[in-house]
């Protein structure tokens, strides 16, 4: 590990301060994600602004929904939150192990890197970390990358389990910077690859994340997660589902489906909400909306087994809400 300056800011403001005019800044919250990668030399910053002592913590609950501090730590234990969101509660539970999850936050997870080994290990060429090297993962090992959304620079997949449930509840980042507050729709949050891999995410240079607000909808109550890994526990996902659908009267008048662990974002798979709206949840709309959810798929041979997993993590969440 290199060495670093390291402050630790008791307000907001003073946070920006400390990175403001610093390129080589970065902010630190639980540290589960950037120890590691300051440990493996993947990420070098001359400027470490430990976030932990700022008040971003806690629920705040409204109306119009909860806005969730950006400190909150992803093990967050609260009934409410459980009986309102019920696939936001289970996309965090489903995330890593209980003691990552005790450290991790909200804004961490992200705004965490991606899990592609190559961008780990910087002796491999990677687009993503080193701009123009080239992409070692393109000619090699491919099972866990991804099937939408991806382009020559980059293959990769997000990672976050908790980003793929805020899409999908139309959630919003609230990010603070020295030219004042922003709003953000989770789904604008994380950017397509594109010819620029390294440009990850929406926020500018120095910017905070200080809350995400989820919003009350008539969906957000009758939603699911389902993800399906190499192991029950402590692994990310191969591919997800984040659903949430409302009905009237037996018929759906409104329906979230976002993939995860397939795309270099979380996806939203709109041809099968399309295919929901209108329709009773019987098993021949499950069915239609289980197809359409892999519409515009690219797998590659050592990955087209994805094309499988997210018709069925879709059937599977759309089941389970069917039933209830
Ligand atoms: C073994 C293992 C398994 C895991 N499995 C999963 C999984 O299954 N699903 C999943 O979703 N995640 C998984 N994770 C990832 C884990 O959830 C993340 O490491 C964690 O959520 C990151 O949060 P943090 O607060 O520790 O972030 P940090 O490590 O502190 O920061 C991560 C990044 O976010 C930036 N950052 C942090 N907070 C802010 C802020 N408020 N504003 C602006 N920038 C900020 C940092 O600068 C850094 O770039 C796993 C991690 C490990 C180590
Ligand atoms: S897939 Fe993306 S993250 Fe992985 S090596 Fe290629 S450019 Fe880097």
């Amino acid at each position: 590990m290199d060495t670093f300056d390291y402050r630790r800011p008791a307000s907001v403001r003073e946070a920006l301060r400390l990175v403001a005019g610093h390129p080589d800044a970065a902010f630190v919250a639980g540290g589960t994600d950037l120890v590691t990668l300051l440990r493996d030399r993947v990420r070098t910053p001359g400027r470490l602004v430990d976030i932990n002592g700022l008040p971003l913590d806690g629920l705040r609950w409204s109306r119009d929904g909860v806005r969730i501090g950006a400190l909150c730590r992803n093990a967050v234990d609260d009934p409410r939150l459980a009986a309102a969101y019920p696939v936001l509660v289970r996309a965090l539970r489903s995330g890593a192990s209980p003691q990552i999850r005790n450290r991790a936050t909200f804004g961490g997870n992200l705004l965490q890197g991606v899990r592609c080994p190559y961008f780990r290990l910087p002796e491999f060429a990677c687009n993503r970390r080193d701009p123009g090297a080239g992409c070692a993962a393109a000619g090699g090992d491919g099972r866990l990358l991804g099937i939408f959304g991806t382009s020559a620079a980059c293959v990769a997949v997000h990672p976050s389990d908790c980003a793929v449930a805020l899409v999908a509840l139309d959630a919003t980042v609230v990010v603070e910077g020295t030219r004042g507050t922003r709003r953000i729709p989770v789904g604008d949050l994380h950017r397509l690859p594109g010819d620029t891999p390294h440009e990850e995410h929406a926020l500018r240079p120095g910017e905070l994340v200080v809350a995400v607000e989820v919003p009350a909808r008539p969906f957000a109550a009758r939603s699911t997660y389902v993800k399906f890994r190499e192991r029950a526990s402590y692994a990310f996902a191969l591919a997800s589902a984040a659903v949430a659908v409302h009905s009237e009267h037996g018929v759906v008048r409104d329906a979230r489906i976002c993939l995860g662990g397939v795309a270099p974002k979380p996806w939203r798979a709109h041809a099968a909400e399309r295919a929901l709206r209108g329709e009773r949840l019987d098993a021949a709309t499950v069915e239609a909306a289980a197809e359409a959810a892999t519409a515009g798929a690219r797998p590659r041979p050592d990955n087209a087994y994805k094309v499988e997993l997210v018709r069925g993590v879709v059937r599977r969440a759309l089941t389970e809400l069917g039933e209830k």
